[in-house]
């Protein structure tokens, strides 16, 4: 599919969680599709011997993310739930490093880079530049990319691996992607 990947560089999937496809609590439309798209991608990552990390919402049932806690959400990716787990179709090798977040009591985490600890970790291992894919493109993607900017890192984000909540949400973090240096690879 892809010769472009470097030396430095890292495949970022976010959320493909049960909960986030169709069927699923907070789903996203057409949510799926993305799937055998990033199954490609990881294959050939790790193919080229590109690190693949997964991010997973992962929240305690009374978490402040959802409306009854006076969050915007409904609950979703209640820990240890099968909505939470990821995807059945998306295919995770053991060598996958797992990153959690939506964890915590006092916020929500929409970006893989939340106070997760990544970004320090990223640095550290030597990568400079994140592919980026998964769900929502407008919400907890968006949020990684743009956090992934202001850590300094190149990222690129795989349009046909991204859905948004809704198309209009969609175009405008696409826009705000653009804004922030962030390349969107067709
Ligand atoms: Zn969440």
């Amino acid at each position: 599919m892809n010769n472009r990947f470097k030396p430095g560089d890292l495949l970022l999937v976010i959320d493909v969680q049960k909960d986030f496809c169709p069927g699923g609590a907070l789903a996203v439309e057409k949510g799926d599709e993305i799937i055998p798209v990033l199954n490609k991608w990881i294959k050939e990552a790790l193919d080229s011997s590109i690190p693949v990390y997964a991010s997973r919402d992962w929240h305690p049932r009374n978490s402040i993310s959802f409306e009854e806690y006076g969050g915007p959400w409904p609950p979703h990716c209640i820990q240890d739930s099968d909505g939470a787990s990821f995807h059945p179709d998306l295919e995770l090798p053991d060598s996958v490093i797992k990153v959690t977040k939506g964890v915590r009591f006092d916020k929500d985490q929409n970006s893989a880079f939340d106070e997760t600890g990544l970004a320090v970790h990223l640095r550290k291992e030597g990568f400079r530049r994140l592919w980026i894919g998964g769900l929502a493109e407008d919400v907890c993607v968006l949020a990684t990319c743009l956090e992934g900017r202001l850590e300094k890192f190149d990222v690129l984000i795989i349009k046909d691996a991204t859905r948004p909540v809704t198309r209009r949400e969609g175009e405008k973090a696409r826009k705000k992607m653009l804004e922030a240096g962030i390349q969107i690879i067709t």
